[in-house]
């Protein structure tokens, strides 16, 4: 996801609306993956293509693109922004990976029950932001 105004975001602001709550979670989230999933000096590898960058320079991607909030875990991993950007998610690597880490069962429960999740109230994504902000002291 592209942030136009990364100084004006602390992840304590815009939280006016849902959909602002929304991408505050979103950011915090792929903020916490992308930490998370970096090495010790903070080098990350590319999901679908292979290649290594600081997790800084890496995207978050999401297997399903329905909205730009999607807190099931197993569907996010670290990708460049050439896959997640120019290749729209370079999905089908995407999937063939997520089939081979994952057993082939589980993963289409996972994106079943992603699509028939109906969408986050105000309170579950508060509490949802409250956990993620947690998680990423851990990783300061
Ligand atoms: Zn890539």
């Amino acid at each position: 996801m592209k942030s136009s105004h990364p100084s004006r975001w602390k992840g304590k602001t815009n939280l006016s609306s849902n959909s602002a709550l929304k991408k505050t979670c979103w950011r915090l989230q792929s903020k916490l993956v992308r930490k998370r999933s970096a090495n010790w000096k903070g080098l990350v590898r590319c999901y679908t293509c292979g290649a290594i960058k600081h997790w800084k320079e890496m995207d978050l991607g999401h297997y399903i693109h329905k909205d730009c909030f999607n807190h099931e875990e197993d569907l996010l991993r670290v990708q460049c922004t050439h896959c997640n950007r120019h290749l729209s998610g370079n999905l089908g690597v995407f999937a063939e990976n997520l089939i081979k880490e994952h057993r082939a069962n589980k993963f289409q429960k996972l994106t079943s029950v992603r699509y028939s999740k109906k969408d986050y109230t105000r309170k579950e994504l508060l509490e949802i932001r409250k956990k993620l902000l947690q998680e990423l002291k851990k990783y300061e």
